[in-house]
């Protein structure tokens, strides 16, 4: 068999499952996980080799629609992660009510990239109402093949993989095989800090927050990190600070203890919280922050 290769595009509802998804078929966590909906902002890729094929993934932010300029950024990148694309896998939530599967088949049904339909978390459903979802998904993408799977317990996803592999070109790699990610590892880290601050705090405080890396400096026993937190009101910079500096020492406790998991390092992490009224809306902030317009 030549070498097939190709890019994939996942899409999806927030909270179907995509990261999950990507960081089960990688085997390694490139993109953050939260239970909380719009933690991914970004589109990141996830690259996987093997002697036979190369699968370059993008997850994408969850399709919502825009309220913010950061909303406007997000949906920019779902739509820009669809013209390359070779295949579009459509992932819905078993557990969710099926209006959402009607939602993005209309929005991207028509669309004519060859698609795969995958019914996510069928490990948390009831085995007799799988039939009737499976029927559905079916009848929402009739050009898509549909398959159940479950993304936490790894279920089926090797079946999805080859049906993946089957609607690619033959053609070379994009990228090295040793090349997991298009995304740096200070990217990586931020990321990281957010999903932090996603589990610890709660309400907007998640949404009106953006981390960005201030200094990096590799020593020989330590790599010593100093990041800012950007929240958009005075309000918000006090609850994260918390009582006596009490919550964001907890969040740096968690936060350096994941990023030494991911850089297999010790590491020093200075967190610091700085206030910058709407930043979400503001053209030269997100730019700042890496987001497109
Ligand atoms: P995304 O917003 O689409 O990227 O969704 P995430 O990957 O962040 O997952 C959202 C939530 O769904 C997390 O709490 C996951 O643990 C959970 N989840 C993802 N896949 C599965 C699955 O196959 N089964 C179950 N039961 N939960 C899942
Ligand atoms: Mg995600």
């Amino acid at each position: 068999m030549s070498f097939k290769s190709g890019f994939v595009t996942i899409i999806g509802k927030p909270n179907s499952g995509k990261s999950t998804l990507l960081n089960a078929l990688l085997g390694e966590k490139i993109t953050i996980i939260t239970p909380k909906a719009q933690t991914t902002r970004h589109r990141i890729k996830g690259i996987l080799t093997t002697k036979n094929y190369q699968i370059v993934f993008s997850d994408t932010p969850g399709i919502i629609d825009p309220k913010y300029g950061l909303h406007k950024s997000m949906m920019k990148a779902v739509n820009e992660s669809l013209e390359d694309a070779d295949v579009i896998l459509f992932l819905l939530d078993a557990t969710k009510d099926l209006s959402e599967a009607e939602e993005i088949a209309k929005q991207y049904g028509e669309i004519n990239i060859p698609s795969i339909t995958a019914i996510n978390k069928t490990d948390a459903i009831d085995e007799k109402n799988l039939a009737a979802i499976l029927e559905s998904a079916q009848k929402n993408f009739p050009k898509s093949k549909v398959i159940s799977i479950s993304a936490l317990k790894k279920l089926n996803l090797d079946v999805l993989l080859n049906e993946i592999i089957s609607k690619l070109p033959e053609q070379p790699a994009f990228f090295s095989e040793d090349d997991l990610t298009d995304r740096s590892e200070r990217f990586i880290v931020s990321e990281l800090i957010r999903e932090k601050i996603f589990e610890q705090f709660h309400q907007e405080i998640p949404y009106s927050t953006e981390v960005a890396i201030q200094e990096w400096k590799e020593e020989k026993e330590i790599t010593k990190i100093r990041a800012d937190i950007m929240v958009e009101r005075e309000s918000q910079k006090a609850i994260l600070l918390g009582n006596k500096g009490s919550a964001i020492k907890q969040l740096g406790i968690e936060a350096r203890k994941s990023i030494e998991e991911f850089l297999k390092k010790k590491i020093f992490l200075g967190l610091t919280v700085k206030v910058n009224a709407g930043w979400r809306n503001s053209d030269r902030m997100l730019k700042y922050f890496g987001y497109e317009k």
